[in-house]
């Protein structure tokens, strides 16, 4: 089984108790804020597309409609 951090190395899986997800402590710290920071960049670019719609459609305005 691969380190689940993305690194390429082998997880050793011990003869008892529950097999690692990650190859080392410092994989899983790196997968961990990786993720984190996934995250982060999601909602960013969430809000950020919020902003840009309602700036692009004001209230009180209707949004113009191109016929043809
Ligand atoms: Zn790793």
């Amino acid at each position: 089984m691969k380190c689940k951090c993305g690194c390429g190395r082998e997880v050793a899986t011990p003869a008892t108790g529950r097999p690692g997800e990650y190859s080392s402590a410092s994989c899983r710290k790196r997968a961990q804020r990786q993720r984190e920071r996934a995250v982060q960049l999601e909602l960013a670019l969430e809000s950020g597309v919020t902003k840009v719609n309602e700036e692009a459609l004001p209230s009180g305005e209707t949004p113009v409609q191109v016929e043809g």
